[in-house]
């Protein structure tokens, strides 16, 4: 079976048996599925477009929300008028012809009345308006018998998610609930709808973007769904309701795939289950090398995580605790309260191992509905993160008071992601004083002994290390964004995913000095983005003086052998040895020698 490095593409293999095609991507998430696909048009959810929260305005916002409605419709009907005329133009008279009947939604007097009404009257932002009088409508439409025109409630969804993405940039899709089991294939899934995936019922996904470090692929991985990413004009070829196989450790999509196929692919299902099986047995195992150097194994959650896997796969506590998606979750953003209570549930499933809790990491690809932060032409390089959390303490401070609450209850850690600059941290050191001093003064029970610590994972805290190091008590190696950020690779976009390379040599060299200066400065060093859950990176990771390893919870029986097949010593040398090299082809082929002989052994 052949493997994919995070990022990496298949080649492509033997033909396959006549009849079926085999479309190649990128291995996102392992395991083999089979099952009817699912074509997830945008259309079909998004009616939870059109749930947003209520924003009211004041008098002289009335003429500035009205005007921003005008422009909205404008634009789409712009938009609309594109898309016909190049239907029209390839020869699809007949679709192009639905546009008209859209284009005449898009000025339609009695929604725009209504719109008009709620944003005078009711004083409600614009978006707010129209979500509500679109929801009307679509009641009104669907409530007349003539199915005919009971349908004409899909066309004002679609016109209504045009005009509504204009007003808010949004372009979110849920996939809540499905029909039955099914493979899901969009073009792309963002992570808020990859996180309310219906779990009982998605076999596997399979989508045209996206790359092995995308937030969509970790979330597949954690919740345990086979997932294939980045397939060249997917939806292309794929029709309704085929039959299609999903291979997601190979990196493959079969259409139509022969009994040969089945039977193959069943027999490649059960094995890699009972080596799952295997791998659990062995969670009690210490994750010790053969010459006794010990390796710390924690795991990375978020909300999709059930929290007994931490225990189930022998993470020792939580190394990331994604705490974004609770905001990308829920209808609200989450109290202080609630928050304390999730993190509570985590410390309690933790079994008095640490727990690092992330602040909150919105921006980038995860982006939240309820955060109304208007959209950035590159958003990794935005309001991302920190950025995010200093200019909106509002939105920190809650969650860093739930931090210091539930430290009273076990071991928590603090973690701040995304640093670039000593001010950021200074200013977020800031705000855990003022934090604290709140507590005390509101006579609230809160715990002083929590680590406060950070990511590394971009060049300028990489380069700055030794002086972030006197700041904090631990630092946390986010080699996902580390490689993004240093190599100039969206992690998320699979055009460029070839050149997205945890094995080359600069990376290896900032991890040095990260780990160089931590080691002066007498604080540890973890890892955990995705370099920590493939094993193929543990040794060089070892070697370099990592002492903590964090993934999702499912890679950590692979991880376990891994370390426990190794000699400390060995991976030291050949780190060393990797440190003096120019190419990433060399350094893989350092340790594609050294761990050779233990890859067959692990569920990659
Ligand atoms: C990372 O960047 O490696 C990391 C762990 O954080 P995230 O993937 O959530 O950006
Ligand atoms: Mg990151």
């Amino acid at each position: 079976m052949k493997n994919n490095s995070p990022g990496e593409v298949q080649d492509t293999d033997a033909p396959p048996p006549s009849g079926e095609s085999v479309l190649k991507g990128i291995a996102a998430s392992p395991g083999i599925a089979i099952g009817e696909v699912l074509i997830v048009s945008d259309s079909d959810s998004r009616l939870a477009l059109f749930d947003v929260p209520t924003r009211s305005i004041s008098s002289e916002e009335v003429q500035g929300e009205l005007d921003r409605f005008r422009k909205a419709i404008s634009e789409t009907r712009s938009e609309i008028t594109v898309l016909k005329d190049d239907l029209a133009e390839s020869g699809c008279i007949e679709n192009a012809n639905i546009f008209d009947a859209h284009l005449i939604l898009v000025g339609d007097e009695a929604l725009t009345r209504e719109v008009t009404e709620g944003v005078e009257k009711r004083h409600l932002a614009a978006e707010c308006a129209f979500a509500s009088a679109v929801l009307h409508f679509v009641e009104i439409f669907k409530a007349i018998p003539d199915p005919y025109i009971r349908e004409r409630a899909s066309d004002i969804v679609d016109v209504g998610s045009r005009i509504m993405s204009h007003l808010q940039d949004g372009s979110t899709v849920f996939l809540e609930s499905l029909p039955g089991q099914r493979i899901v294939a969009a073009g792309e899934l963002v992570p808020s709808d990859t996180a309310k995936l219906d779990r009982e019922n998605v076999l596997a996904f399979i989508t045209q973007t996206g790359s092995r470090t995308s937030h969509t692929s970790i979330l597949a991985r954690s919740m345990k769904i086979p997932a294939v990413v980045g397939i060249p004009n997917l939806l292309e070829q794929l029709k309704p309701g085929m039959l299609i196989a999903v291979d997601g450790t190979k990196g493959e999509v079969i259409l139509d795939p022969s009994p040969e196929t089945l039977n193959r692919l069943a027999q490649e299902d059960r094995a890699q289950r009972q080596l799952d099986s295997e791998l659990i047995g062995e969670s009690s195992l210490r994750p010790v090398t053969l010459d006794g150097y010990r390796m710390e194994l924690a795991a990375n959650i978020d909300s999709t995580v059930p929290l007994a896997d931490i225990c189930r796969y022998g993470a020792a506590g939580v190394g990331l605790f994604r705490t974004e998606y609770l905001f990308m979750n829920e209808g609200h953003l989450p109290s202080e309260e609630e928050q304390l209570q999730v993190f509570r549930h985590v410390i309690d499933a933790s079994g008095g191992e640490p727990v690092t809790i992330r602040t909150l990491d919105l921006g980038g690809d995860k982006v939240s509905r309820l955060i109304n932060f208007k959209h950035e032409p590159n958003p990794y390089l935005g309001m991302r993160s920190v950025r995010l959390c200093l200019r909106f303490p509002e939105l920190l401070i809650p969650q860093l008071r739930a931090v210091f609450r539930a430290a009273v209850y076990g071991h928590v850690r603090l973690m701040f992601p995304m640093i670039t600059s000593m001010d950021e941290l200074e200013k977020l050191l800031q705000l855990i004083d003022r934090v604290k001093s709140s507590l005390k003064y509101d006579n609230i029970p809160f715990s002083d002994h929590v680590e406060t610590g950070m990511m590394v994972e971009t060049p300028a805290a990489a380069l700055m290390a030794e002086a972030f190091a006197e700041k904090c008590d631990f630092f946390s190696i986010g080699t996902n964004d580390l490689v993004q950020y240093t190599m100039a690779v969206d992690r998320g976009n699979e055009n460029v995913a070839y050149l997205y390379r945890p094995w080359h040599p600069v990376i290896v060299r900032l991890i040095h000095r990260i780990c160089e200066a931590a080691e002066k400065a007498g604080i540890w060093v973890s890892v955990c983005g995705e370099m920590a859950a493939d094993p193929r990176y543990i040794p060089l990771l070892m070697g370099l003086g990592i002492q903590e390893l964090s993934m999702s919870p499912r890679s950590l029986g692979n991880a376990r052998r891994m370390i426990r097949a190794l000699n400390y010593l060995d991976a030291e040398k050949a780190a060393h040895q990797a440190l003096r090299c120019s190419s990433d082809e060399e350094i893989r082929s350092i340790f594609h020698n050294l761990t050779r002989d233990v890859i067959p052994d692990l569920n990659l």
